[in-house]
């Protein structure tokens, strides 16, 4: 039979042209042009095999590329094409003519030689495209889709209106990198994955349900909504072993955002937008590390950016006022100290600083306040002593975030000198810290100012985990004993009582002055009285007071 050169080549054409918008090797449309061609030139079945060199390795099982399953392929009468590709191995092409046909002409033969490398180009094409699809979609360490992947097949729950029967959630797994550091970088990967793979297989539908990587060791899962309350327990803690190298089982527990995705749902970045912010929240979170995203979160997500992005002008234009609590002697009732507090002023409104220091605890914005109210302390304390008013030491709070800088010291005594505030009238108060790491820098701090003469004072004593060790090794000259051991313990009447007699009594014993904070009623200044503790700071005899109103409780101390 003749082969018809014009439509040959038209069919050709035509593949061309498909292979343009090559979608891969089920691409139907490519299939029917190689189909057109290939009944043109009387081909049953083309098979494709990749093999590795040698060849007689014969380890690729290869892509079957089938053109015609009607009437089964005569194997006697086939054309062999080998073709090499990259890195030595081998493509061959058995191009099996229709049963019951004459042979090829060698005009055919030569056009299915044509064919042949035709193919070897698609097939070419099409693995570099699944190359990139795996790139672009695949996470190569675990073999899990990424991100990318997971907004795509979101959006496309989204566009088939089947979005609303499935939960969203983020999640990173807790001090991974102490598991790594315990057990080696590959174990720990190995970990991962099998952590990864027992999440999964909580899932019923592997198809629609998926863990997605995002990076590192965060992640971010979308499954039925009935399996929430599964994965919820899962993530809150799963024991892990691994044979390799040796026999180890660690804990894995992971922090999460969830978001159960409504029906109106109609992006998948609002989806991610709503997990992260929910994870971001529950990270900070020691207990209960999980959170689901709602309106409230949304309401204090609000806030929290509001405070963050009104931070830097309310600095400059300062709006956050010292506040002064005065610390009263018991003996006489006298002023002996104050502390300073900080209030936000802002649009009319006093902000106290629960809104707004956890906030700029979070980015670090804290540590520039803390210097500002130091700043403006010392500003005050020059004043009063110019005015040649009386004066009481004042201490400041530094938060934790200040740990990691190493000029943390010459800061603040540059700020102290700046304004020739003798030492004497300064105080810090530092709260316990639950690091290893921290408790390297607070050790530091403590001794640093020390050294220079100015007084340290760990706060909220006895709410931490650490705080023995922490009087122990530090050379504090203040435990300022938090409020809560003045609360009537329900359940335990006497518990809180008898902390607090020993504390005092241990702070007494190893000669570090000891005050109470939170004092409000007759009743707390009579239980410290009897405890032999002196030094108080509560409601009882003041709130934390604006400057001009302490002002006057100084000009009391001198009549
Ligand atoms: P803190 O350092 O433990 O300060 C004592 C807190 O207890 C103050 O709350 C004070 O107003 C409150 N308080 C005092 N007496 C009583 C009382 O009799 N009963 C009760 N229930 N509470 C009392 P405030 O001013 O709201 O400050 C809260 C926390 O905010 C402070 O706790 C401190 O950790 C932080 N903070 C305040 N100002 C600063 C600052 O300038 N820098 C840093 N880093 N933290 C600050
Ligand atoms: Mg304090
Ligand atoms: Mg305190």
């Amino acid at each position: 039979m003749e082969v018809n050169a014009a439509l040959y080549a038209e069919a050709i054409d035509d593949f061309l042209l498909k292979m343009e918008k090559l979608r891969g090797e089920d691409d139907p449309d490519c299939q029917n042009a190689i189909e057109k061609i290939g009944s043109l030139l009387r081909i049953a079945m083309i098979n494709v095999t990749f093999y590795r060199t040698p060849e007689n390795e014969h380890r690729g099982e290869g892509n079957r590329l089938c053109l015609y399953r009607n009437g089964d392929p005569d194997m006697d009468r086939f054309h062999y094409q080998r073709e090499s590709m990259e890195n030595g191995n081998l493509v061959v092409y058995s191009i099996h003519q229709k049963t019951g046909d004459p042979d090829w002409s060698e005009q055919e033969i030569e056009k299915i030689g044509v064919l042949a490398k035709m193919l070897f180009v698609y097939n070419g094409r099409a693995r570099v495209m699944k190359m990139a699809e795996y790139l672009t979609f695949y996470d190569r360490d675990l073999s899990i889709h990424n991100l990318t992947y997971f907004t795509q097949y979101a959006d496309g729950l989204i566009s088939r209106n089947r979005i609303g029967r499935f939960t969203a959630c983020y999640f990173n797994l807790r001090r991974f990198s102490n598991i790594n550091q315990q057990v080696g970088r590959e174990c720990g990967s190995h970990i991962m994955n099998i952590f990864v793979q027992q999440l999964c297989s909580l899932f019923t539908d592997e198809e629609e349900e998926m863990v997605c990587r995002i990076g590192g060791d965060n992640f971010i899962a979308i499954f039925y909504k009935e399996h929430t309350d599964s994965i919820l327990k899962f993530l809150k803690g799963t024991e892990i072993s691994v044979d390799t190298p040796v026999r180890t089982r660690v804990m894995v527990t992971a922090s999460a955002g969830f978001y159960n995705i409504p029906d109106s749902c109609d992006s998948s970045s609002s989806i991610v937008d709503c997990v992260s912010m929910a994870y971001n929240v529950a990270k900070d979170l020691d207990k209960e590390p999980y959170i689901f995203y709602d309106e409230e979160l949304r309401e204090h997500i609000r806030e929290i950016t509001m405070v963050q992005n009104l931070f830097p002008e309310a600095l400059e234009k300062e709006e956050f006022l010292v506040y002064y609590q005065p610390k009263v002697n018991l003996k006489n009732y006298q002023l002996v100290g104050a502390e300073a507090l900080c209030r936000w002023y802002h649009n009319g409104e006093l902000i106290p600083p629960g809104k707004f220091i956890p906030v700029l605890e979070q980015n670090r914005a804290i540590c520039a306040l803390d210097f500002y109210m130091l700043e403006h302390v010392c500003r005050d304390i020059r004043s009063w002593l110019d005015e040649g008013r009386d004066v009481v030491k004042v201490s400041v709070n530094l938060s934790r975030c200040h740990f990691g800088n190493m000029n943390l010291l010459t800061n603040l005594l540059s700020i102290i000198d700046k304004y020739n505030v003798p030492h004497k009238y300064i105080e810090i108060e530092l709260t316990e810290t639950t690091t290893d790491v921290s408790f390297k820098d607070l050790k530091e701090i403590v001794f640093g100012l020390q050294e220079h003469g100015i007084d340290t004072a760990v706060d909220d004593f006895g709410t931490g985990y650490s705080s023995l060790n922490l009087v122990r090794e530090l050379p504090w000259n203040v435990v300022k004993i938090d409020k809560s051991f003045l609360e009537n313990n329900r359940d335990a009447p006497e518990q809180n009582r008898v902390m607090l007699k020993h504390i005092i009594a241990m702070s007494q014993e190893m000669g570090i002055s000891s005050i109470v904070e939170g004092v409000e009623t007759l009743e707390h200044v009579k239980l410290l009285k009897e405890n032999n503790c002196f030094l108080a700071q509560g409601f009882c005899f003041d709130q934390p007071l604006p400057k001009n109103v302490f002002e006057e409780r100084l000009a009391q101390l001198q009549a």
